[in-house]
């Protein structure tokens, strides 16, 4: 095992780490761990560049609890450090079906990314082998009791179907995973349709006066963020979103709600929301049926 720095972390609130990669500026992608006084709760494993247990370990000395906003594998992939994990139940079969690529590809990804001045150091030892772990199921409304601090579970389904928020009333956060956010892709296989997930900003809205900020997997946005996506996906239903046309994600075809501006995460009129979705999947029970084709789900 290598002595290269993957990770770094930011207090954003007392006992509250944002963690991101250190060892490229490439990848936008954090987790998050929350000390309390009995447990540290740890929220997602992002792709297990590098050991995450380790460096949580020089964050807190206290037990370590993992638990997922979903299963997509940039939230997942260093969960074997930590033995088992809390996650939505409408998501874990998907996470226990989950193929991903071995060691020697994510080292490839990684030095594909990282500082030129530490590619020769890296090593094979360095990356976590993805494994699945006991999962144990979360359901909306749950509280997470880390002793002298509690997480609420918030179901937000809608980029995948078991999409949670974990809100922290003491420290006015929520963390949000790929729920809410300027690029949120309801694409997927497991994604729900545009309806359904409407249903579930407004259910997240009832807690948006819990919270001054929205810790993502990708993206910090301020809860207002909630209302523009209630109002895209009113336009979508209505057939009165911009319908912009995206090809290149992952090879594939996307329509966006919202024309964009300059990037992939910007929208052309100035808001923060953005969504793309699939157009045979906008009302519950579809357009058109649902088939299932036996075919593997692609997951990310
Ligand atoms: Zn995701």
């Amino acid at each position: 095992m290598s002595d290269v720095k993957y990770y770094k972390a930011t207090e954003i609130a007392k006992g509250s780490y944002m963690i991101e990669y250190a060892f490229t500026d490439q990848e936008h992608v954090y987790c998050y761990l929350v000390e309390g006084e009995k447990y540290a709760l740890l929220i997602d494993t992002m792709y297990g560049y590098g050991s995450l247990k380790a460096f949580c370990e020089t964050l807190t000395e206290k037990p370590i609890v993992l638990a997922l906003t979903h299963f997509h594998l940039d939230h997942v992939a260093a969960n074997a450090e930590f033995g088992s994990c809390y996650m939505h139940h409408l998501d874990i079969a998907n996470y226990l079906d989950s193929k991903l690529p071995g060691r020697e590809e994510m080292l490839a990804r990684a030095l594909a990314e990282a500082f030129p001045e530490l590619k020769d150091r890296m090593e094979l030892s360095d990356m976590v082998e993805f494994q699945t772990v006991v999962t144990y199921p979360l359901y909306d409304g749950d509280v997470l009791d880390l002793g002298g601090r509690t997480l609420r579970v918030v179901h937000v389904g809608g980029h995948s179907a078991g999409s949670i928020a974990f809100i922290d009333q003491e420290a006015r956060i929520a963390y949000t995973g790929d729920c809410c956010n300027g690029n949120t892709l309801l694409g997927f296989g497991n994604s729900l349709p545009v309806e359904t997930y409407l249903k579930n900003l407004l259910h997240f809205k009832k807690y948006q006066d819990q919270f001054d900020m929205m810790y993502g997997g990708h993206q910090v946005l301020p809860p207002s963020v909630i209302d523009e996506g209630i109002e895209l996906c009113g336009r979508v239903i209505a057939g009165t979103d911009d319908h912009e046309v995206v090809t290149g994600f992952h090879g594939r075809t996307a329509i966006y709600a919202a024309n964009h501006g300059a990037s992939p995460i910007e929208r052309a009129d100035g808001k923060l929301f953005n969504m793309s979705y699939n157009p045979d999947r906008i009302l519950e029970g579809g357009k058109k049926d649902r088939v299932i084709d036996f075919q593997p789900v692609p997951m990310f």
